[in-house]
């Protein structure tokens, strides 16, 4: 560590890095908008390549490896300095920031520091949220990163290749269009690395939710971290108001007018080339009327296709981050002739979008670990709001997110209690035969845990059984109070001949299967322990829950997924599951 001697105590935990705010199409009086991230400060090799992240500017289009990005000394302070921060300077700024522009867009090593810093930032927002570290999905600690990965209108994260790769395209005007500079994209790409190394089993073939689960996630994650950016929420009440004045008039911020001047207008600014990238699910999503039976395969099969499917999921948070957004701008009152002060309204939006965020992430503790349904992610996310803050709080979050996601035709899991939140665990179970301390952390533990109480727990005794993750977790409620948790996560796997599944599980099999065929049936759950190591929730999905198996089947029969033996292993390369996943949403979706 180049740092002075004896001053190791004081290095700073965080730094600052320049990123593009939204992608270069959003500008402020012509210019692109910039901000600042706070990231984990780390003593950096070259590339940037940190403990987490490493960028190699690889382009296997035209086997051209790129100058790494270096960073220099660090400062007597242990930071180091950021050479692309915009510093204005008097009346030469214009051409300066023209120049600067065009320095961030051209400039390949400010793509690798744009690429890590905003990995890096999301990664910590995932730390933050869940109250530990987190690891991709994956092997290995470090997720490697290419920023001009290959010629091409695609950015895909992939498991095999332990990667995240960003193409580059020949935009309309001839110009070169860098999907990695796209703050949203990065921030997408990242969250399908971490949601995988949170729930692995989401990449299974399940219904199209499943997927549709993955793509919504990572827009939710990607919008609200963009929104969370000040200088973003900035920009959108430039658009509303016409004006950057430190007063902004109430009337600019009822719902109708939020939604359409902020979100509309900046989501129509974004690139629109790169929506053949991204999906444009902020554009789409603001536009979907609240109130259609969307999840009825009769009136809506075009919400069966899972970016479709995972605009609901957007439709639903966003509409929320704007009740959330007017609660807490209700609260303030006008200082002059009915304006209110500009500042106060973009902190409040960026602390509302940073507030969903976290709510967002925590949940996926609270999903079961197979075959996840949005009703699921519903449930859960009013659990852990109500764990973490039991009264629905000042701004009243929970109801807020219930009245968007049934707007969306999205109602809690069946199984629910009746305010939608998972029913607690109050099961007679076994305590004495494991070890607490132990059961905090070994997996062996908790397995024998789940074995001495299968019957309660409702465990399919015939299934092969595992403990996928045991894992901490420790939260901040608004009142400072720590909430203390262990998350475990089990999964069942029962593989029967197609014959089989009548007198097993009650399952008649689909048509075009054949009786001999081999099928695999996913069950599991998540454990949440307190912090006395008793059981608070079991979120599963069961084996013997034929409703559900039945309509999985089904669902995978008519995709033709039974018609062949398996492929033994996935291909590797760019043509894994994310790549063919982000061609589908350009083909399938309709203008
Ligand atoms: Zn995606």
């Amino acid at each position: 560590m180049r740092n002075v001697r004896g001053t190791r105590h004081s290095l700073p935990n965080t730094r600052t890095l320049t990123a593009i705010a939204q992608d270069p199409s959003i500008k402020f009086r012509g210019k692109i908008l910039t901000t600042e991230l706070t990231i984990p400060a780390e003593d950096l090799l070259p590339g940037p390549c940190g403990y987490r992240v490493n960028v190699i500017d690889y382009d296997s289009t035209t086997n051209t490896l790129y100058d790494p990005m270096t960073y220099g000394e660090q400062d007597s302070r242990g930071k180091y300095v950021d050479p692309f921060a915009y510093k204005p300077n008097g009346r030469a700024s214009t051409a300066r920031k023209a120049r600067h522009d065009r320095s961030l867009i051209e400039n390949p090593k400010f793509h690798a520091q744009h690429v890590y810093a905003i990995a890096m930032r999301t990664l910590a927002q995932f730390e933050f949220a869940l109250g530990r570290r987190c690891a991709w999905g994956s092997d290995g600690h470090q997720i490697h990163i290419a920023p001009h990965a290959f010629a091409d209108a695609n950015a895909f994260y992939s498991r095999l290749d332990r990667g995240i790769f960003f193409g580059y395209f020949a935009g309309a005007d001839g110009k070169v269009v860098y999907t990695c500079l796209a703050h949203d994209v990065v921030a997408h790409e990242t969250t399908h690395a971490l949601l995988d190394g949170l729930r692995w089993r989401y990449m299974e073939q399940s219904m199209p939710e499943q997927a549709g689960f993955h793509e919504g996630f990572a827009d939710i994650v990607a919008l609200l971290s963009v929104f969370s950016l000040p200088d973003v929420v900035d920009a959108g009440l430039d658009l509303a108001s016409g004006e950057r004045s430190h007063l902004i008039s109430s009337s600019l911020l009822e719902a109708d007018a939020l939604k359409n001047s902020v979100l509309f207008g900046l989501a129509k600014q974004m690139g629109r080339e790169l929506s053949e990238v991204r999906g444009d699910a902020l554009r789409r999503s603001v536009k979907l009327r609240p109130g259609k039976p969307y999840m009825s395969a009769e009136r809506y099969p075009e919400f069966a296709e899972p970016h479709r499917r995972g605009e609901l999921l957007v439709a639903a948070f966003i509409n929320s981050f704007l009740d959330i957004w007017l609660a807490r701008l209700s609260k303030i009152g006008p200082i002059a002739n009915g304006k209110k002060d500009r500042s106060i309204v973009r902190d409040e939006g960026a602390q509302a979008a940073g507030h969903l965020l976290t709510m967002a992430i925590r949940a996926i503790d609270y999903c079961p670990p197979t075959d996840i349904t949005f009703s699921d992610y519903l449930s859960a996310l009013l659990t852990i709001d109500r764990e973490v803050v039991p009264d629905d709080g000042e701004y009243h979050y929970r109801a807020a997110l219930l009245k968007n996601f049934k707007a969306y035709d999205i109602q809690p899991a069946e199984d629910a209690d009746i305010d939608g939140t998972w029913k607690r665990c109050d099961e007679d179970l076994i305590y004495s035969r494991s070890h607490y301390d132990s059961m905090l952390r070994d997996k062996e533990e908790v397995f024998r845990f789940i074995w001495e109480n299968r019957k309660p727990l409702g465990i399919n005794e015939d299934s092969y059984i595992e403990v996928q993750s045991v894992r901490p977790s420790l939260r901040v409620g608004p009142d400072g109070f720590l909430l203390h948790e262990t998350v475990a996560e089990y999964i069942q796997i029962l593989t029967l001949q197609a014959n089989e599944l009548k007198a097993a599980l009650g399952i008649t099999p689909p048509s075009n299967v054949a009786p001999l065929h081999r099928l695999r049936i996913f069950g599991g759950g998540a454990l949440i322990f307190n912090e006395y190591g008793q059981l608070k929730y079991q979120i599963a999905n069961r084996i013997e829950n034929a409703k559900r198996q039945q309509a999985r089947l089904d669902w995978l029969a008519a995709q033709g997924l039974f018609d062949a033996p398996p492929e033994p292993r996935p291909p590797t390369g760019p043509q894994s599951k994310f790549a063919d996943l982000h061609r589908l949403r350009v083909e399938r979706i309709p203008e």
